[in-house]
């Protein structure tokens, strides 16, 4: 046709063609646009395809300009691009249907030139490629889409190679797209994690199902990230898989948040055995008074077993005189921000009561909300026993088991009140072993320690007891408070003490000796503040009984 047309320049086309009905029949069984274009741009002819393809009929296509077929925005570059569009090239135009449609046109073009080398016409032929660009277009909408996804996604062909990666995937494993597309998928796979995401990938090919785990993946940088991945097989119409499609995310965020909850939980946990097996008692109290929680020391310390104390009311375990009290001390906790001390006693399923100390604090939630009162119990049974004996120890002379000085001026003081108050007589005696240097030189040392026991013996049991306090107030003197005695009655107790003493034999070492004692005896006087003036008067007759030979008891004046 074109070795034809060109070796007749003079023919007009459209006769020419009209006649060449087998060259129409050709033209005309592919799906091809063919067009004949004048040197104006004017279309001389069209074919069938044309028509079909544009919409326009023959009739209503020849004679319009070429150009005002494409999309109005392509229009005026057609009509300019149309002189120097270089033959044989391919190019591609949009075009807008009569029904309004826009479509893809490619091109090529070859032009029938007169003897003189001018343009007779042009031929073009096109394809529609619209349903090809249309997918382009999507594919490039959706590769767009992909890369808006914070989820690294990666398309895996049947050889197991990258094909596709959007942005986030570089992002995550820290590649560009060239480094990544048309590699192995296993670049991104620690040899840990290999055999397992092997068998993850034959379950995918042959369940044909999405898979999700939780893996490692190597990073471009060699580090270990965990990810949460998704697999999905992309099918053919066939059912065939033609790739998998793998969307994953970095999950460190969340592991390490997990890591962080394991460790709380585990601290927790820790906490929890640690309060169980403290061998102090520890408990809640709820906001409405009754147990939440009771440690294994609660059960020892109170004899109840944990079932018979939980959701109790808490004053199941203090005597009923301790509950005013306590409902005192827990306002004090809850108006603290510290732990509240408190000595009380708490009460044993067997109804005895336990000495004890209380410390407790209000427990709130993260919110503030008030959860109660949580308390640690001591049990103070031995530490009270131990300061028990601690004040005797403080108060009584060690060898002789007698009140020692300071306990002796206590009694004093408090008996001179009594005295005071209710104007009862109040008598001493003050008392001296004889010639006690001699005691300890011929029976050494331990022979007057013995004979200092002896001596406490024998005077104690001349007293009223509790009522008459025999102390001892320096090495060999001792005294008496005698309440509610007058001096007479007082001279009649020392006298008993000195007899008594005079009687007694100490035996040490395989001897046996004899001591005497002298005593002095006085009264406290109405309008004294303290009994040190009549422990002083009852020295000075003791020093008088020193004087008149020892062994007797002398009273001060009354
Ligand atoms: P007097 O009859 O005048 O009281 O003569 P005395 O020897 O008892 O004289 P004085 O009271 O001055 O002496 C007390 C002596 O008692 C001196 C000291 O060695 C002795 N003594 C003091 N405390 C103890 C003690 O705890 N044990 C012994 N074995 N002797 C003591
Ligand atoms: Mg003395
Ligand atoms: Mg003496």
């Amino acid at each position: 046709m074109m070795t034809k047309q060109s070796t007749g320049p003079s023919v007009t086309m459209d006769d020419d063609l009209q006649e060449s009905f087998f060259l129409e029949a050709l033209v005309d069984t592919t799906d091809a646009i063919f067009t004949a274009v004048r040197p104006d741009g004017t279309l001389a002819w069209v074919n069938s395809a044309f028509s079909r393809i544009t919409g326009y009929s023959f009739k209503e296509a020849v004679g319009r300009k070429v150009w005002e077929f494409r999309c109005p925005d392509e229009i005026e570059e057609g009509s300019r691009t149309f002189q120097v569009e270089v033959e044989g090239r391919r190019f591609e135009s949009r075009w807008r249907t009569r029904d309004d449609r826009t479509i893809h046109l490619s091109w090529t073009t070859r032009s029938l030139r007169n003897a003189d080398g001018s343009l007779h016409l042009r031929i073009g032929t096109a394809l529609d490629v619209t349903a090809e660009r249309e997918t382009e277009k999507r594919a490039a909408d959706l590769s767009l889409l992909l890369d808006r996804s914070m989820d690294a996604i990666i398309l895996i062909s049947n050889e197991r190679r990258i094909i596709y990666c959007n942005n986030a995937a570089c992002d995550l494993y820290r590649m560009t797209r060239e480094e990544m597309l048309g590699q192995p998928n296993d670049m991104f796979i620690p040899d840990s994690e290999s055999a397992r995401l092997a068998e993850f990938g034959m379950e995918i090919r042959r369940d044909k199902k999405p898979v999700e785990i939780e893996t490692w993946r190597r990073r471009g940088d060699g580090i270990q990230i965990p990810v949460h991945l998704r697999v999905t097989p992309l099918m053919d119409d066939d059912g065939l898989i033609t790739a998998l499609a793998s969307v994953s995310y970095d999950i460190s965020d969340r592991m390490a948040l997990e890591e962080r909850e394991r460790q709380a939980a585990e601290r927790a946990q820790l906490l929890a055995d640690l309060v169980e097996n403290l061998s102090d008692p520890v408990f809640h109290i709820r906001p409405d008074g009754t147990i939440g929680y009771v440690n294994s020391a609660c059960e020892r310390v109170y004899g109840h077993t944990r079932e018979e104390m939980l959701n109790q009311p808490s004053s199941m375990l203090r005597p009923d005189d301790r509950v005013a009290l306590m409902a005192k001390y827990i306002r004090e906790v809850q108006q603290s921000s510290q732990a509240v001390v408190m000595e009380t006693e708490a009460l044993h399923k067997d109804g005895s009561r336990i000495p004890m100390e209380l410390r407790s604090t209000t427990l709130r939630d993260e919110e503030g909300k008030v959860l109660g009162i949580g308390s640690v119990v001591r049990d103070m049974t031995l530490q009270k026993e131990l300061e028990a004996e601690l004040r005797r120890a403080a108060d009584t002379d060690a060898l002789t088991g007698l009140a020692n000085r300071h306990r002796f001026s206590r009694v004093a003081d408090a008996e001179v009140r009594r005295a005071i108050r209710y104007g009862h007589g109040l008598a001493v005696i003050a008392c001296d072993i004889d010639h006690f240097k001699s005691v300890n030189d011929s029976y050494g040392h331990a022979g007057g320690d013995l004979a200092l026991k002896v001596f406490a013996r024998a005077a104690s049991d001349c007293l009223r007891q509790p009522i008459d306090l025999l102390g001892r107030v320096g090495g060999e003197e001792f005294a008496v408070i005698l309440p509610e005695t007058d001096l007479s009655g007082a001279g009649r107790v020392a006298e008993r003490i000195r007899s008594a003493v005079e009687k007694v034999q100490v035996k040490h070492d395989g001897r046996a000796f004899g001591f005497t004692v002298s005593l002095g005896v006085s009264q406290f006087r109405d309008g004294e503040a303290s009994l040190e003036a009549a422990m002083k008067r009852a020295d000075d007759a003791l020093y008088r009984a020193k004087k008149s030979g020892r062994n007797r008891v002398e009273a001060a004046p009354g």
